[in-house]
């Protein structure tokens, strides 16, 4: 999971996420589902889920903080994370496919719409 930044738009959907988790009725997952996000975004978190136990997020996310040109690796995807310009810290990010889904130069391209 990426979260660009901080406003509530942007991040209060982790709380739905936290409860689906925490009170799924299969259990509650064996690892914390990867969290990457800017630099306190685990008390963001704590600050829109008021009551939680004081380990509730690491138990449920598995938390990154992004910085400029963070590379992550999700599945066979590279994502890099750049800074961008907004009131709050915040970040955009490049999704590649791996080298061999990458077009080999002279392949034709699409036209731009
Ligand atoms: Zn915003």
């Amino acid at each position: 999971m990426l979260i660009s930044h901080l406003h509530p738009d942007h991040c209060i959907d982790l709380t739905g996420m936290y409860v689906f988790r925490t009170y799924h009725p299969e259990g509650m997952p064996e690892r914390p589902l990867p969290l990457y996000g800017p630099p306190r975004t685990p008390h963001r978190f704590t600050r829109m889920y008021h009551g939680l136990e004081h380990d509730a997020v690491e138990r449920v996310f598995d938390v990154h903080t992004l910085a400029d040109t963070a590379r992550i690796e999700v599945g066979p995807l590279t994502v890099t994370a750049y800074a961008v310009q907004h009131p709050v810290e915040a970040y955009g990010f490049r999704v590649e496919p791996p080298a061999a889904c990458s077009p080999t130069p002279g392949t034709p391209t699409p036209a731009p719409i």
